[in-house]
């Protein structure tokens, strides 16, 4: 017998509509790429994504057919996050970070029909333009005074202009209804190794995944709030911040290009955001920019780090000095990206600050819609019991089932119940209270004697050191234990900490064999488009580095 409810598909344009009905007023504030604050409605943006689907019909995009962006965080690529997926064409974010190489290669793989780009990546779209195969039209998120000069423009084929275009649109469409398993965006992973796979989400895995990244045990997002999105919509799309917004009706701020600490700082203060969100990396820059200024947040309560392992001594000082609760959160491209976030349950709430700051430090809980399990080298799962690490899978309906053009074939895991589960390629262990621990990505977990060490433990207790602005763990060849830990620490500026001084550091805080073998100092470390440390770089710059434990 089947329940007697309303069959409506879960669609994108779903969420617009509900913010144009019933926050029609709520702001969505951008800082522009010509460099001013813009101020804009979800009525004004539902409005104008409805002029976006209608001048893609003229343009002849096809439901299907993939529309790619090359921008920053802004009301111009709001618009378009809505009307290419409402119009039932597949947004494609193009990561603006990759090289010139990865993104021919990518607009080429998803035959990419239309590309919008933000005017800061001109000088991106020249080197590219002539070499895509698919791109019939590119168009320059601006208005026809900031269009590029005459001689520019002509070495750009079928150059238009992001206002005009849909200018001429009168804004008079009815969102269409389709299959919720309709494609409504696609994202490539970064390929660091081999090349970059497609992530092709539907409207239903979307609009599933914002309403669990919107609970409370993860953003915890409502109507009252300012939500600034640092993480930027080309990267997952910016973790479904954009379409929680207009779901929940909060405020929604947009800070472009500027993602330095200033920037960011004066966004965060002038429009009163409550929650934040972004990779470590960014947060460092904010923090040392408040640091060194005495300045406090007035407003912001919240703010949710991932993307990379959020150091235990970051979350200490967000809550000490600033009063700002971080929810450490996990995921990555292939699961929309949200599986586990790292909030309290009941038990916790008398803890010491101590015991609050473990739980904190961990990758958190899996959200409802994501189960995951650790599994030894052969499938076997392993017990929650703290201890045991083992490669991690998940499953849910936000979680892929294959790569776009089904590259690298079948990539789940059956089990014997015949599901299918998504290895990660991360290696983690999860408490008896289901808090997930990630000890390492496979490929960079360093064996020493048979044994595994996690490198985000030895970084953790480096970046708690008060003259460390950023540390990387990496294996280093040994003729004995063919690999131990060597740290590459990039000191903060004036900071002075010897070698010693960092290995003793360790002592009574890991088992002693963890301890790094060598400490080196280098002026930066690499970071990936997405804001992560390259350690495969790393490894092939000190591939040749002499460990004194030899
Ligand atoms: P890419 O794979 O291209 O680097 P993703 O954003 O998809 O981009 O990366 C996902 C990976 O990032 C995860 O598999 C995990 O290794 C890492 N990651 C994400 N969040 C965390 C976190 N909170 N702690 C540790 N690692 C994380």
């Amino acid at each position: 017998m089947n329940g007697q409810m309303m069959q409506q598909p879960l669609l994108i344009s779903s969420l617009i509509v509900h913010a144009e009905r019933h926050h029609a007023d709520r702001e969505v504030v951008s800082r522009r790429v010509e460099g001013d604050i813009h101020r804009t409605t979800y009525q004004q943006v539902a409005a104008r994504s409805r002029q976006v689907a209608q001048a893609l019909g003229t343009l002849g995009v096809k439901p299907g057919d993939r529309v790619a962006t090359l921008a920053w965080n802004g009301y111009r690529h709001m618009e378009l996050y809505f009307g290419v997926s409402g119009s039932g064409a597949v947004l494609h974010t193009v990561n603006p970070r990759l090289h010139p190489d990865q993104i021919v290669y990518i607009a080429d793989h998803a035959e990419d029909q239309v590309l919008f780009f933000d005017m800061s990546f001109l000088p991106l779209i020249q080197a590219v333009a002539g070499r895509t195969k698919t791109v019939r039209h590119w168009v320059a998120m601006t208005d026809r005074a900031h269009m590029p000069a005459a001689d520019v423009a002509a070495k750009i084929p079928n150059l238009l202009c992001y206002e005009d275009l849909i200018g001429a649109q009168d804004g008079r469409y009815t969102w269409p209804s389709f299959d919720e398993n309709t494609a409504s965006s696609l994202c490539y992973t970064s390929g660091t190794t081999g090349n970059p796979k497609g992530v092709l989400y539907s409207h239903r895995s979307t609009v599933l995944h914002t309403m669990a990244a919107a609970l409370p045990d993860c953003l915890g997002c409502g109507a009252a709030d300012a939500i600034l999105p640092v993480v930027p919509m080309f990267h997952v799309n910016s973790w479904g911040i954009v379409y929680l917004a207009p779901m929940t009706g909060a405020k929604l701020v947009l800070p472009g290009p500027g993602l330095d600490g200033k920037s960011l700082y004066e966004l965060f203060e002038n429009e009163g955001v409550t929650i934040s969100a972004g990779v470590p990396t960014v947060w460092q820059g904010l923090l040392s920019h408040v640091d060194a200024n005495g300045l406090k947040f007035s407003t912001m309560r919240k703010s949710a780090i991932g993307g990379s392992a959020c150091p235990p001594a970051m979350i200490k000082k967000f809550k000490d000095d600033y009063g700002v609760h971080v929810i450490h959160a996990w995921g990555m491209t292939e699961m929309s990206p949200i599986g586990t976030a790292a909030a309290f349950k009941a038990q916790h709430i008398g803890h010491s600050p101590e015991q609050k700051l473990a739980v904190m430090s961990t990758q958190g809980r899996a959200i409802y819609g994501v189960d995951m399990k650790i599994v030894d080298p052969d499938g076997a799962e392993l017990p929650w019991d703290g201890q045991a690490t083992g490669d991690l899978l998940v499953r849910g309906p936000w979680i892929i089932s294959s790569y776009f053009r089904n590259e690298g074939g079948n990539p789940l895991v059956q089990d014997a119940q015949g599901h299918g589960w998504f290895p990660t390629g991360d290696v983690a262990k999860v408490t008896p209270e289901g808090y997930m621990v990630i000890t390492d990505r496979s490929k960079d977990v360093i064996k020493s004697g048979g044994e595994w060490i996690g490198s985000i433990d030895l970084e953790n207790i480096a970046m708690a050191h008060p003259a460390v602005a950023m540390a990387a763990c990496i294996a280093a060849h040994h003729p004995k234990w063919d690999e131990r830990p060597l740290l590459v620490v990039v000191k903060k500026p004036g900071a002075e900490v010897t070698r010693e001084e960092l290995i003793s550091f360790y002592d009574g805080k890991i088992a002693k064999w963890w301890t790094p073998d060598d400490v080196v100092f280098v002026d930066a470390i690499p970071l990936g488009a997405t804001g992560k440390m390259q350690k495969i770089k790393l490894r092939e710059q000190f591939k040749t580095h002499v460990l004194p434990t030899t």
